[in-house]
């Protein structure tokens, strides 16, 4: 017996979006992006599960890929952000890593030391992100300074990302390309511009590597979904039980604060996932859930341990009926963390990467 609390990681779905990402961009190599712990999932299942498909994962900091190499993960691993101090660099020589530059210090850093190999390396450009990057007057003199270092840095790529990737509108996107289109031909640069909604929906910015995140993980991350987008597979399901039901009266309130309140005789469910769970607690009343893989919705504050669903319209659910909150019911019904994240004011990326230690993940 346990609390009836999963996230349940369809492994199977996982390299079915590796491989659409790598379908979609048959020119590209694309690196799995596992940072953050996989978006949730567990990077070193993950990376275990997408070896021998990936010729490269890719993490946020140097930590991250220290987790994968202890784990036995052999395949070549990329830091996004490049290096945070420059006594990482005999980490990063020593695990075999590549790294992103994208400041002047980190590329003074490389040029100061003396790797036994050298660094595979990605130099980031800010196209208009305006986060991380050389303002573009700037990168064809840290590109020639980067080919000036032979002994140190190997396989340099072009890197930028986009902020408007998922939009319709593409008119951003359009002016950052471009720059980066000019760019790359008058420095003959290989490039790795594309995340995922640039691998889904830009086919003209997809280059010798992509960057796909969240797609992996089968999350659209685009504003209009595309055929090819619906394709993804959900990978985690956040599965629990309803624990307790309660039948009320009209005009009861259900849960802190009050915040529902019954519209006639009502059945409440109480199901075992929480905000200590990492559920977001700005869902709102009608944000659905699946029980018994039937469409119901929230109703009243999400607490810590526990939240309320309706179940007044499906007499058959009782304590231990299946509850979903996002990902595949047994039933075969699909809710998608998209669409949760909507009703919680936020994406799919903080949904699963806020899934909390607590939530013991399952793997099939
Ligand atoms: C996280 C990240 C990605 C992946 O983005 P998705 O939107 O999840 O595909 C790609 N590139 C960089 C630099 C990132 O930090």
């Amino acid at each position: 017996m346990a609390r009836p609390l999963t996230a349940d990681i369809d492994l199977n779905a996982l390299r079915h979006n590796y491989q659409l990402a790598c379908e979609l961009a048959p020119d590209s190599r694309s690196v799995a992006v596992l940072k953050a712990d996989a978006y949730g999932h567990g990077a070193v299942v993950c990376a275990r599960t997408l070896e021998d498909l990936a010729p490269a994962f890719a993490v946020a900091a140097i930590e991250e890929a220290v987790v994968l190499r202890e784990a036995g993960i052999k395949v070549p691993i990329v830091l996004l952000e490049g290096i945070f101090s420059a006594d990482e660099l005999e980490t990063v020589d020593a695990l075999g890593l590549s790294m992103a530059i994208h400041s002047d210090w980190q590329l003074q850093a490389v040029q100061d030391f003396s790797p036994r190999k050298p660094i595979p390396v990605w130099l980031k450009v800010d196209s208009g992100m305006h986060r991380l990057g050389f303002h573009p007057e700037h990168a064809e003199q840290a590109w020639k300074r980067l080919q000036s270092l032979p002994d140190k840095v190997t396989d340099v790529h072009l890197m930028s990302h986009f902020a408007t990737a998922d939009m319709t509108d593409d008119r951003y996107f359009l002016s950052q390309f471009n720059l980066l289109q000019e760019l790359a031909e008058r420095l003959d640069a290989p490039t790795c511009l594309a995340n995922s909604p640039t691998v889904l929906a830009h086919s003209e910015a997809h280059g010798a590597w992509n960057r796909p995140g969240v797609m992996l993980y089968g999350s659209d991350p685009l504003e209009l979904s595309s055929d090819t987008s619906r394709r993804l597979q959900p990978v985690m399901s956040l599965r629990s039980e309803i624990i307790a039901v309660r039948e009320l009266g009209k005009g009861e309130p259900v849960g802190y604060g009050g915040r529902y309140v019954t519209q006639g005789p009502a059945r409440i469910g109480v199901v075992a996932c929480g905000y200590g769970d990492g559920y977001d607690r700005h869902a709102v009343d009608g944000t659905p859930v699946l029980v018994d893989g039937r469409r119901t919705a929230i109703a009243g504050k999400v607490s810590m341990d526990m939240l309320t669903v309706d179940l007044s319209d499906l007499p058959e659910a009782d304590i231990g009926s299946e509850v979903v909150l996002w990902g595949k019911s047994r039933h075969g019904a699909v809710l998608s963390v998209d669409e949760v994240a909507t009703y919680c004011d936020t994406i799919s990326y903080t949904l699963l990467t806020g899934v909390l230690p607590r939530v013991p993940r399952r793997y099939r």
